[in-house]
């Protein structure tokens, strides 16, 4: 069995051996420099090994270029990925400028025969200049050709990563990461164990880059990302974790860095007992902070939900020395089933962590969303940040709510614009109305 680490930079190693590996995403624009480098700047402190920047087309990269090299005049070797979609040629063009490029086969290129071809290019100029390539494919963001053959599923989307692993192998090119995401952890699970599968069945392993997206925020977003990595990462599948939030990228930090201690430096859960009777676990911490326990239960009892092993979870103990108390256990009980897809206590939220293609202040269309929305127990509702991506990513949702810029919403029933150019102010509660409309 081959298993592969990929090298990203001079410094970073992605796989097999090496610790977990943290990174996130600037959501600034990136031909606002300044922003910019002064986002990575901020990330680079804050503990980030690796930062993914928007490269939305060709007239960004010289602004890509220039914002690594200030960042390098300024000692920070962060590595730098570029993220790409719609435009195979933008990747092709960032690929000497950055060390690793994100594509996704879904949106690579129109054509699939020409997807493929100018894949063979962008690996080319990657191998000459030792830049990484993450095969990034999204649950939401399947090809036509490959939803044809197998639906909008796990299996479809490890059949989408393997044939793109393939053309990897084909040229001999094996610098390389690859993802499958979701916003739904039972979905993202399956689809990683699967393609782990067909790796191992290939005799050639890849390292994996694990995440749930558009986890939304808060709480939910935490205990969303913690359960769907620490399913993979428990069965030691995983070599680097970006968990998606809409906060700013520096929030998103903590609970990356959670997971990369807890399961490749050994840090070790709050959870000092627990008993299990016709399912139904009781489990009992003695947590330092509530941001703890509420990492500590989501990754101890998360995997076992979602594989069915177990039904149920309470909690008691101490958070500090005090007592947890009533309401926090029943509500870390109820985002923890939700999260693991359990049961469903409130409506399902799917929200983009935004980047610089987002043109309006989704952290407060989002909030607003759910003011809104918060009584509609189970609708699964979409809040992302851009036309071009987001109706796309948004997987199964019921509704969405889609950021056009210019200070517009589009609003999706399913996969179909209902309403378009709704000024913002007032689409939370067209939302609501046509949500309320169709009941
Ligand atoms: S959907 Fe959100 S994260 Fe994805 S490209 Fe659009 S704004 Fe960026």
């Amino acid at each position: 069995m081959e298993k592969i680490t990929a090298r990203i930079g001079k410094r970073v190693l992605i796989g097999p051996g090496h610790p977990i590996v943290v990174q996130t995403m600037c959501n600034t624009h990136t031909s606002d420099v300044d922003a910019t480098v002064a986002q990575c700047r901020r990330l680079a402190a804050a503990g980030a090994e690796m930062i993914r920047i928007t490269v939305p087309g060709l007239q960004d990269v010289p602004h890509m270029a220039e914002i690594s090299s200030r960042l390098r005049a300024e000692g920070i070797v962060t590595p730098l990925v570029a993220d790409i979609h719609f435009s195979s040629a933008t990747a092709i063009a960032i690929a000497p400028i950055v060390e690793k490029v994100r594509i996704n086969p879904g949106n690579f290129h129109r054509d699939h025969a020409q997807a493929r071809s100018q894949f063979g290019h962008l690996l080319e100029v990657c191998r000459k200049h030792g830049t990484a390539i993450r095969i990034g494919v999204n649950h939401g963001s399947l090809g036509s050709y490959i939803t044809n053959l197998y639906g909008n599923t796990p299996l479809g989307m490890a059949k989408a990563a393997m044939e793109w692993l393939e053309m990897c192998l084909d040229a001999d090119f094996r610098n390389v990461v690859v993802s499958l995401k979701s916003s739904n952890t039972v979905v993202m699970v399956q689809a990683y164990r699967l393609l782990e599968e067909m790796m191992e069945s290939r005799g050639v392993v890849f390292p994996l880059h694990i995440g749930v997206t558009e986890a939304g925020n808060g709480d939910s977003g935490r205990i969303k990302s913690c359960i769907g990595c620490a399913s993979l990462l428990s069965k030691g599948l995983g070599n680097t974790v970006r968990v998606s939030l809409t906060e700013d990228p520096e929030a998103e930090l903590p609970a990356a860095r959670y997971l990369a201690d807890r399961y490749s430096r050994g840090l070790e859960s709050s959870l000092v007992s627990s008993e299990i009777a016709d399912g139904t676990v009781l489990a009992s911490y003695e947590a330092p902070s509530r941001e703890r326990l509420i990492l500590d239960a989501a990754c101890d009892w998360g995997p076992a939900l979602l594989d069915r092993e177990i039904d149920e979870v309470r909690f008691s103990g101490t958070i500090a020395g005090e007592p947890i108390g009533d309401d926090l256990a029943a509500y870390l009980s109820d985002e923890i089933m939700q999260a693991s897809r359990r049961r469903f206590y409130k409506p399902e939220y799917i929200a983009c962590p935004g980047c610089g293609r987002t043109m309006y202040d989704l952290q407060k269309a989002f909030e607003e969303v759910k003011a809104r929305t918060s009584h509609l127990k189970g609708m699964v509702i979409a809040v992302m940040g851009c036309i071009v991506n987001g109706p796309g990513e948004m997987a199964d949702a019921d509704w969405g709510y889609v950021g056009e810029g210019n200070g517009k919403v589009s609003i999706y029933r399913g996969k179909t614009a209902v309403l378009r150019h709704v000024p913002e102010a007032d689409a939370p509660r067209k939302l609501l109305s046509l949500i309320e409309d169709s009941l």
